[in-house]
């Protein structure tokens, strides 16, 4: 890890919102502060906004509705293709933008946005195909007619570890189908929202269709669902806050769809390719410094290949380059906040207490100026049991905990025994295994061999308290839709 002057050639500061095709500032011009969690440098004020603003751009959304929902699919498509050319276009500065404010390498930052702008492009081709069917009918006088119908006015509100991505996730579905929508993002990464409000109005998008606010967010979510014109709510972040929205959508039967925290647990049977294996648990472990919903938090390894994989997994973990996502070669960026250092340091410290030995890493690095104290040592520690923290929560840090098994049937449950359901991972080399590990698996995303899976084409989303819905590919349009049946009676020929 070495010292940076990379992190001061961040962005102009913004410090204005998207509502209604202008951009603004908060009614009272309170402003938040954004960071770069790698140096701590202030980087740029964006406004503070709260339940006023927030009813302004619902009536935004609302007023440009049916002049957006009334362009046909062909013409959206058009739109979005253009925002997804010019998010290509942009890469290597959205991608900059998001490293300063998120902290993640630049090369995932640059991987991220094209993820980003895949469902940017899905979305555009998918709008053409936005349609109904119609059902053959119980008589010969009658028609039956089913119409997809956008909802109307959508909310996304969004989490910091993938500032762009779980963006275009909500945002390209809901404007391929017609729908208007207004996005929360983080107060810690709204700047790459804001860079790609700015390219969706470059692309054609008409004023209020698309609204991006930042300010406080439970004023502004509850302002949201208080507001019966929002139809739909596409929520990801914590299982906690996605719990509480939840129930606030039930005033006035919002739709909600909640993409929340993950477990995810990694199952390396004897029968792996190791390297695979190996390779797989860096990739899904180590990206974004562990912050990501789908990590692998906790590791099931078998008996006669653990110390193999153990030695290989640990040689691999020590040689991650730790540093300014900035800087060229880094692998592993900073923590987000302190609060997530607090969470990563008290995870490590409770299973040590508990009897775990540290195989690598282990502690905070003490970071050369100007880094701040973000940093953690890529860590492996083994001898977990199931009474630990860490075997119990999402830590969102780079440490990859190991558990030693016996049995398939040992590793399934131990792996289902959470009340999280969003990704699992397995190493198999063998076939009938692969598929009934698969099978069992009680996960929305399962990575056999596949140690990286997200792809826009796909659903995304969780089970049990890991979310409701799913996102990617064809499958995001349904939160936008509404399904309309219309049962037609001729009349008798004359
Ligand atoms: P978070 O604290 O739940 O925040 C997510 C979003 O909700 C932010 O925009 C936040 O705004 C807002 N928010 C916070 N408190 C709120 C409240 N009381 N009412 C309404 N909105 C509120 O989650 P996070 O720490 O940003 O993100 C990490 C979590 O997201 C992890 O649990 C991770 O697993 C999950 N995640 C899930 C997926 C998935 O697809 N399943 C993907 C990525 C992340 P402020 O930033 O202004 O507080």
């Amino acid at each position: 890890m070495k010292p940076t002057d990379a992190a001061t050639s961040g962005p102009a500061p913004q410090d204005r919102a998207l509502i209604g095709g202008a951009w603004r500032g908060a009614l009272d011009g309170r402003v938040i502060e954004v960071r770069n969690p790698a140096t701590d440098e202030l980087i740029a004020r964006v406004p503070r906004m709260g339940a006023t603003e927030a009813t302004q751009a619902v009536d935004a959304a609302a007023k440009a509705f049916p002049a957006w929902k009334a362009l046909p699919g062909a013409e959206r498509s058009k739109v979005l293709r253009r925002f997804f050319d010019l998010m290509v276009r942009d890469e290597m500065r959205l991608a900059r933008l998001m490293t300063l404010e998120e902290g993640k390498p630049l090369s995932e930052a640059r991987g991220e946005i094209t993820y980003a702008a895949g469902f940017v492009e899905w979305s555009a081709e998918e709008a053409k195909r936005v349609y109904g069917e119609t059902i053959p009918a119980p008589s010969p006088d009658k028609r039956i007619l089913i119409l997809r119908q956008p909802v109307g006015v959508t909310v996304a509100i969004t989490p910091w570890n993938f500032p762009a991505a779980m963006i275009t996730r909500k945002l390209a579905p809901a404007l391929a189908t017609g729908c208007t929508m207004i996005v929360k993002p983080a107060s810690a990464t709204p700047l790459t929202a804001l860079a790609l409000a700015e390219l969706a109005v470059e692309a054609g998008v008409p004023a209020g269709v698309v609204n991006v606010i930042t300010g406080d967010a439970r004023e502004i979510a509850d302002s949201l669902l208080a507001d019966a014109r929002v139809r739909a709510v596409s929520f990801t972040g914590s299982t906690e806050v996605g719990k509480a929205l939840m129930a606030k959508a039930a005033r006035h039967v919002t739709k909600i769809e909640l993409e929340l925290g993950g477990h995810a647990p990694v199952l390396v049977f004897d029968d792996a390719d190791l390297e695979v294996a190996v390779a797989g648990v860096v990739a899904s472990k180590f990206r974004n410094a562990g912050q990501t919903c789908i990590c692998a938090n906790r590791i099931y390894v078998q008996a006669g290949i653990y110390e193999r994989f153990a030695e290989a997994l640990g040689l691999a973990v020590m040689s991650l380059r730790v540093g300014n996502g900035l800087d060229e070669g880094v692998q592993i960026g900073p923590l987000i906040d302190d609060a997530g250092m607090a969470k990563v340091e008290a995870h490590v410290a409770d299973a040590v207490a508990q009897g775990a030995r540290i195989r690598v890493g282990g502690y905070r690095l003490a970071a050369p100026a100007p880094l701040a104290d973000r940093f953690f040592e890529p860590t492996v520690i083994e001898g977990i049991t199931s009474a630990m923290l860490i075997n119990n929560e999402e830590t969102f840090g780079p440490i990859a905990p190991l558990i030693r098994f016996e049995s398939e049937a040992e590793a399934i449950a131990m792996a289902n025994d959470t009340p999280y359901g969003l990704a699992a991972y397995f190493f198999t080399r063998d076939a009938s295994r692969l598929m009934r590990v698969a099978e069992a698996l009680e996960y929305g995303i399962v990575g056999a061999n596949d140690g990286a899976p997200s792809i826009p084409q796909a659903p995304f989303g969780g089970m049990k308290e890991s979310g409701l819905g799913r996102e990617g590919g064809k499958y995001a349009m349904d939160l936008f839709l509404e399904t309309k049946y219309v049962s037609w009676a001729l009349e008798p020929t004359k």
